[in-house]
């Protein structure tokens, strides 16, 4: 999208128009931190241990340093009414830090658990912190994260039955956890946010190797006899948006822990901010639609240097002196 992209026909409430502007992450205190510090970090930090840092974590820093990048490549879409060119940078799409990644499965993820999980029932959120060893006991070994839970689930709904007098097996309780691994200070903090509904439902009443980070319990487990009457019936149009503009600008959706469809990242912004990525910002009338996506060195920056942008990639930062004192 266009760093001056604006969208018309919308107001704020004290009358001023809407804008949406393209996300800048190089301007951001966080990429500027990773871009200069992070050679350093891994230097130091393999020179102190004495072993190298797995892919991964290397990797992470990488992929979080070119997303939302122009320079690295992205989508050109043109409006079909008045020619109105825009560009779309494409995203690392990564599970760690990254605050535009992560932004974007939250909202993912939200709306799938509104449409087709959570049932219109009241919620309430238990959050279960654990003492630091067993933090760090759950890091090192992330199957214990399941029995944990299970002794978690198994007190909470042994609460919900006594509140409404039921024994098990009668009443059902329903939740799903997401695992959170990090606290607010990127510090390693695995804790569980668990949404539970706040009841049971009554039976015949009327009738990888990667560590999953949401669980669905009782009513709402993935083989459970009562989930198909409990959840919400979610319309399926609104997983999909129509058209070829939607379905390039789906290269930047993700697809949530436990989501059956992707939800494409114009939708998820129209969704939560009222944001209509797909009308062109120009005219507001034409839809845009995706013409090509540029991946080629030469072509990025012709095009680039032709807007005005700048063509090259933010450089990346270098181990500094200070650090290789350190680590010898
Ligand atoms: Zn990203
Ligand atoms: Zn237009």
């Amino acid at each position: 999208m266009q760093a001056n992209a604006h969208q018309t026909g919308r107001a704020h409430c004290d009358g001023a128009p809407v804008h949406y502007e393209r996300h800048r992450p190089e301007q951001t205190t966080l990429y500027r931190l990773v871009q200069q510090h992070a050679a350093s970090f891994i230097a130091h930090t393999e020179a102190s241990t004495g072993s190298e840092l797995p892919g991964f974590i290397k990797d992470e820093f990488d992929a979080f340093l070119e997303c939302g990048i122009l320079a690295h490549g992205f989508l050109r879409l043109r409006c079909g009414d008045c020619g109105h060119d825009k560009l779309l940078a494409f995203s690392c799409k990564r599970r760690g830090f990254c605050p535009s990644c992560g932004a974007r499965r939250m909202s993912q993820t939200a709306a799938h658990l509104v449409e087709h999980v959570i049932p219109h029932v009241p919620v309430r959120q238990w959050v279960l912190s654990l003492p630091i060893p067993l933090r760090l006991l759950l890091a090192a070994q992330p199957e214990l994260v399941t029995p944990v839970l299970q002794v978690v689930q198994r007190v909470v709904t042994r609460h919900l039955l006594d509140t409404a007098s039921l024994r098990a097996g009668v009443g059902h309780g329903g939740a799903v956890t997401l695992i959170q691994r990090f606290g607010s200070a990127a510090n390693l903090n695995i804790h569980l946010h668990c949404l539970v509904l706040d009841g049971v439902y009554r039976s015949g009443a009327d009738g990888r190797p990667r560590l999953h980070l949401i669980r669905f319990h009782g009513v709402l487990a993935p083989n459970a006899k009562l989930r198909s009457l409990v959840v919400p019936q979610g319309s399926p149009k609104d997983e999909q948006a129509p058209g070829v503009a939607a379905s390039g600008i789906q290269c930047e959706a993700q697809t949530a822990q436990g989501g059956p469809a992707r939800i494409s990242w114009a939708r998820l912004l129209k969704r939560v901010f009222d944001i209509d990525l797909q009308r062109c910002p120009n005219c507001g009338a034409g839809e845009l639609k995706i013409i090509a996506a540029i991946l080629e060195r030469a072509v990025i920056e012709k095009i680039l240097a032709h807007l005005g942008l700048d063509p090259q990639p933010p450089p990346k930062g270098r181990v500094r002196e200070a650090g290789l004192h350190f680590a010898a």
